[in-house]
């Protein structure tokens, strides 16, 4: 077995638990495997393992992989910070975007979205704690931000996600993730029927699933520590 087939059953184990733990079924939450800075042969080994669906921060890098995996049919998530000069690449490759905290992105993505291929998923990005320098909208600008992008023709809105910063331990985690849900809720209360809040990572997905998570992204705990890119 490698090592990489090893810790994928193992952030499967992890996911079991705490569905169970929270009185969910494991079905209501997918496991997003995150292969930043891995190369071609880890996705492969993962996909063999039965991993399908996989999410990149840097689009060179990704379009480089994607196209290199073909063959595969493995479902692509952009969720890195997108430049408006990139978003002909990520509308040309990626099936998921969970990184839409602009309109002027979105009608971007949109308009750039081959015709011949299905509507782009995307998520609302929602910056939950509030850090001044990160990416996505404040909690109360989400639900205006999410309207506009329903309303465009090559996009389909599936939902929110959050990369909040991390917390010393559940209770404070699950504040935060909580807080998180609550823009969820508050967004299909009016009216958006969104089925996917994409939150958790490898340190913090219990708390996360504990909250409501519908989609954890998880890299570290499947491939291994990163080298970070400067
Ligand atoms: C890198 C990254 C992850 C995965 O983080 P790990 O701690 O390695 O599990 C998840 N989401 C986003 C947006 C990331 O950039």
């Amino acid at each position: 077995m490698t090592m990489i087939e090893k810790n994928l059953q193992t952030v499967q184990s992890r996911l079991a638990a705490a569905c169970r733990e929270a009185g969910r079924a494991g079905s209501e939450v997918a496991l997003l495997a995150v292969s930043k800075t891995f190369g071609a042969d880890a996705v492969t080994q993962a996909h063999a393992a039965g991993q399908s669906a996989f999410g990149e921060n840097y689009i060179q890098e990704a379009v480089q992989k994607i196209t290199a995996l073909r063959h595969l049919g493995l479902q692509w998530h952009c969720i890195g910070p997108i430049q408006s000069n990139k978003t002909r690449l990520v509308a040309e490759y990626f099936d998921w975007v969970q990184t839409v905290d602009r309109l002027k992105i979105a009608q971007r993505l949109s308009e750039q979205r081959p015709g011949h291929l299905p509507p782009l998923q995307v998520c609302i990005q929602v910056n939950a704690d509030g850090g001044a320098t990160k990416s996505g909208v404040l909690p109360q600008e989400a639900l205006a931000l999410a309207q506009q992008v329903a309303a465009l023709p090559k996009l389909r809105l599936r939902g929110i996600m959050s990369i909040p910063e991390p917390e010393p331990d559940f209770a404070a985690a699950c504040a935060v993730f909580a807080s998180i849900k609550a823009v969820f809720d508050s967004l299909n209360a009016a009216g958006l029927a969104l089925d996917t809040l994409s939150m958790g990572m490898s340190a913090d997905l219990e708390a996360a699933i504990h909250c409501g998570s519908t989609m954890v992204r998880v890299g570290t705990a499947i491939f291994g520590g990163r080298v970070k890119i400067p």
